[in-house]
Parts: C-alpha cells; sequence; structure tokens
C-alpha cells in the first residue's frame, strides 16, 4: 500500500483520491486529510502516529462542530469501516479546507 503521507515529518503529498499536489500546513502542524476533496488515509491508531497498517481510503461521511476544537471531519474508512475524527484546517494560508464542502457534509451526513 503506497502512502501519500510522508512518515514522520510535514511533508507535501499527493492526494490519492482526487490527484490534487497538497502542501504542508503552513502552522507546521500534521496535515492529515486533503483540502480540496477532504479524503484522508488510515495511518493512525492515535491520531499522528502512523501506527496503523490500514492504509485505507478515509472518505468523510459528516462533520462535528466542537466550541473548542472547532469544525470536525469525520471520516470512514473504505477498507476496514473504522471512523476517524479528523480536525479541519479551515485558516491555513496555503491551502485551506474547502468550506463548501464540510458545509455540504453538515447537511447530508452519511454516517
Ligand atoms: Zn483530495
Ligand atoms: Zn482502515
Amino acid at each position: 500500500m503506497r502512502r501519500f503521507i510522508a512518515q514522520g515529518k510535514n511533508s507535501s503529498f499527493t492526494c490519492l483520491h482526487c490527484g490534487q499536489e497538497v502542501p504542508p500546513l503552513a502552522n507546521g502542524s500534521y496535515r492529515n486529510h486533503c483540502p480540496f476533496c477532504l479524503y484522508s488515509q488510515h495511518l493512525d491508531v492515535s491520531p499522528g502516529d502512523r501506527a496503523s497498517d490500514c492504509g485505507g481510503l478515509l472518505k468523510p461521511v459528516g462533520v462535528d462542530y466542537s466550541g473548542k476544537k472547532g469544525w470536525i471531519i469525520i471520516s470512514r474508512c473504505e477498507r476496514c469501516g473504522e471512523l476517524r475524527r479528523n480536525k479541519a484546517a479551515l485558516d491555513d494560508p496555503a491551502a485551506a479546507d474547502d468550506y463548501e464542502l464540510l458545509l455540504e457534509l453538515s447537511r447530508k451526513p452519511e454516517f
């Protein structure tokens, strides 16, 4: 299984779902999903640890809003079915998450 998020460093990657080049987050933290289609890859057991062997595509299925963390993208792994929660990156200057897509998910959650 090809990993599209480099292990252990914050680098750009090519989205496995939409094929767009995704730049690293400007604030230096890990970008764990594609800002264009909001897909991710199942690589973590705990956020950022890259300890999962699954490698399946994480399909965005809904969003949650928490006053403390802001928008959370809920994704389901297409390989193992696990639900993951990823903090959205809406304020990233290089490539912010697609807010319209986020709103669409909040209107019709699939999970
Ligand atoms: Zn994508
Ligand atoms: Zn999985």
